[in-house]
């Protein structure tokens, strides 16, 4: 019978290395899945890469503004919060975002649909509005 110390050693030396490999072997697999995801119709405003092939960042505060992944590493380039996107069928059409208007939550989950509204157009991000 095996105590409870050997059988946690005998999972370390036989299963940990299988299991290792197993999930090395499967994030590579996914990372060449992902290096070969098109973005069509979405061009890097870093290096122009047209379309953006792999990860896309979306720019959460400037419309039409997106990344390859190179990019997405510059700082000069993501000042803003970016959304990751690996599937371009899951991608938002549009983004709206809010910064620093002093607003707490509560606030805002007691406004109607008109005043968040109102507030987005004072903020001056009706460009991003349908
Ligand atoms: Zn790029």
């Amino acid at each position: 019978m095996l105590t409870f110390d050997q059988i946690k050693q005998e999972i370390r030396n036989t299963w940990y290395p299988v299991l290792r490999d197993m999930l090395y072997e499967h994030i590579e697999s996914k990372r060449e899945t992902q290096s070969k995801v098109v973005h069509e119709g979405f061009a890097c405003d870093g290096c122009k890469m047209n379309p953006i092939v792999g990860i896309r960042y979306m720019c959460s505060v400037r419309a039409n503004f997106d990344l390859c992944e190179n990019c997405e590493k510059d700082p000069s380039l993501s000042q803003h919060t970016m959304l990751k996107i690996r599937n371009p069928q899951r991608a938002p059409a549009k983004l709206i975002c809010q910064y620093g208007t002093g607003m707490n939550k509560s606030i805002v989950s007691a406004m109607t649909n008109a005043d968040l509204l109102s507030s987005i157009s004072a903020l001056n991000v009706g460009n991003l509005m349908p």
